[in-house]
């Protein structure tokens, strides 16, 4: 069973997931590296990532999950993770905000999280 890259998880029973293509989808799989807060990560090849490296079920919502073992498609580790994912990454139905810079996602033992424009 891989190690789960996500910083601090100790988990070992869990099913593993891929991350995202990044190839393909290169956001997502940003953000699956970000949401890591695995600093090493960043130093890897992204292609190496994919083929090598996993991340655990824990870190997936149920909601998240089509099954026990798998993924809906455009999820996002949002579960047990050192940072703070923005509230456009957190909402339901996931969507990305194509305009949302990856900076906002920080680390949770910094600042506040940006704060929310208010609409209407
Ligand atoms: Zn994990």
């Amino acid at each position: 069973m891989p190690k789960c890259q996500v910083v601090n998880c100790d988990d070992k029973n869990s099913t593993r997931h891929r991350f995202p293509n990044p190839k393909k989808n290169s956001r997502e799989f940003e953000i699956w590296i970000k949401a890591t807060g695995n600093a090493k990560l960043e130093e890897i090849e992204p292609e190496k990532i994919y083929k090598n490296l996993r991340i655990c079920h824990r870190h997936f919502r149920v909601e998240d999950r089509s099954t026990n073992m798998y993924l809906k498609p455009n999820v996002y580790p949002t579960l047990y993770l050192p940072v703070n994912l923005p509230p456009t990454i957190q909402c339901d139905k996931v969507k990305i905000n194509e305009n949302l810079p990856l900076e906002t996602l920080v680390p949770a033992v910094m600042e506040s999280p940006p704060s929310r424009p208010t609409s209407n």
